[in-house]
């Protein structure tokens, strides 16, 4: 195993800055106003995308590039930091990226991660779409179906995607389907629906408490054909796995629970950048504020708060690098990609709930960013796996049993 460090290398440091000049230049004061349209910055994200922060190359450098698994985690934040509903815009088609990876050959890859990205001056968006109206958490309950076409080679997709982020915008949108009902979980396989085919359109897009810069819909797949190549991993492959399963033997679940627990520290860094953004701010009001002739940090009331809040922000960060710097080792023990998610969320939501209070009813108005960044915040306890979840993930790992 590599050695753990707290300390960011020259190039991490240069990135951390190099991003947060960005955060601080274009998305902070972009902020309000995409909260307030409730619509898909494409303005900031084409920014993002002519300075290279929105591209492919910027997610596989940060990557493979990188032993420590603290470069993506440290831009992440800074990105949040700014803003969280632009920083998911930014960040979104990293999702359906990941599923490409997660899934894909290295020529699927090569082909469908950079038309997730398009290039400045003709951006394009990636969707993950694997949630459903009736099964979130329960992976086993999606009805989405692929039934294969052996006549034309192709698959034929059937279903509704729900809370889909970019969904329906995307140019490229990777779907998660049934292949085999009564293999339940195990029977589902990944596919890409390439750009403007026929048969995928946009439900109802969701009006949403937080990140109302990032657009989130449902989508819908109404006999979608996509060739037999948009199956990723290849049929050759998906076959075999569904006859082991079929066989009872053991499939590949660790392996996928190694990628879940891989990806979970950057939706932690996400919560930490809000958190941090929201700690900050009630920090220097609170120095300002005068009540009772005296800044209201003068009261323990507020500086033991301030105190929790730094404490509790650098607790996050810790299980967060902890969790990024372990899925570079393959070391996951007792899912410490779940700890870091579960533990970041619940800070964001707690820190950003407190800077209200400080700020008091200035922390209640729109005027003022933090009632902003206690919405945004709140979403780190939901997607990529609820609060629930992630408990249910580490008292399986830490039980050795089959927690219901
Ligand atoms: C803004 C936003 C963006 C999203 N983006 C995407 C996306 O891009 N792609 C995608 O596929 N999905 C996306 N999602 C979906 C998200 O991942 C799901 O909402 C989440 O997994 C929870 O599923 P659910 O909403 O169906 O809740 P449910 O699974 O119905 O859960 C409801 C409640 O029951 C609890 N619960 C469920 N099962 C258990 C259990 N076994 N033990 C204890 N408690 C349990 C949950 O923790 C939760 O509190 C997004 C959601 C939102 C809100």
């Amino acid at each position: 195993m590599g050695e753990f460090s707290l300390e960011l290398n020259d190039e991490q440091l240069q990135l951390q800055e190099w991003v947060h000049q960005f955060a601080e230049d274009v998305i902070r004061p972009a902020a309000e106003e995409w909260d307030e349209r409730e619509e898909f910055p494409f303005p900031i994200v084409e920014q993002a995308a002519e300075i290279g922060l929105y591209s492919w190359e910027f997610l596989a450098n940060g990557m493979l590039g990188d032993k420590t698994g603290l470069t993506i985690p440290v831009a992440i934040e800074e990105l949040f930091w700014g803003d969280a509903g632009i920083g998911m815009a930014i960040m979104g088609s990293g999702l359906a990226a990941s599923g490409i990876a997660a899934a894909g050959t290295q020529e699927q890859l090569m082909e469908w991660v950079p038309q997730c990205y398009g290039e400045p001056g003709n951006l394009a968006l990636g969707a993950f779409c694997a949630s459903e109206p009736d099964a979130g958490s329960d992976v086993a309950g999606y009805r989405t179906r692929a039934v294969y076409d052996e006549a034309t080679d192709e698959w034929v997709l059937d279903g509704t995607k729900a809370w889909i982020t970019n969904g329906g915008l995307a140019d490229v949108h990777v779907v998660v389907a049934v292949v085999d009902p009564e293999l339940k979980s195990r029977g589902h396989a990944s596919f890409v629906v390439p750009p403007n085919t026929p048969g995928l359109s946009q439900g109802q897009k969701y009006k949403k408490h937080g990140i109302r810069a990032s657009h989130t819909a449902e989508v819908v797949l109404d006999g979608v054909r996509v060739p037999g190549s948009c199956l990723l991993g290849g049929k050759e492959k998906l076959d075999e796995r569904l006859a082991r399963v079929r066989e009872g033997k053991p499939g590949n679940a660790q392996a996928a629970m190694q990628t879940f627990e891989a990806t979970r520290p950057a939706v932690g860094a996400q919560a930490v950048g809000v958190a941090r953004a929201a700690y900050e701010y009630a920090l220097d009001y609170a120095k300002e504020r005068q009540a009772f002739g005296r800044p209201i940090i003068m009261n323990q009331g507020i500086s033991f708060m301030l105190a929790d809040m730094a404490t509790e922000i650098d607790a996050a960060r810790m299980l967060v690098w902890r969790a990024a710097w372990l899925s570079k080792q393959q070391g996951f023990r007792n899912a410490e990609g779940s700890m870091a998610k579960l533990k970041a969320g619940r800070v964001a939501t707690w820190v950003t709930e407190r800077a209200i209070q400080i700020l008091g009813g200035y922390g209640y108005v729109r005027e003022y960013p933090v009632e902003r960044w206690h919405r945004d915040a709140k979403i780190h306890d939901i997607f990529e796996g609820t609060e629930q979840i992630q408990q249910l993930v580490i008292s399986r790992a830490i039980s050795g049993m089959r927690i219901e």
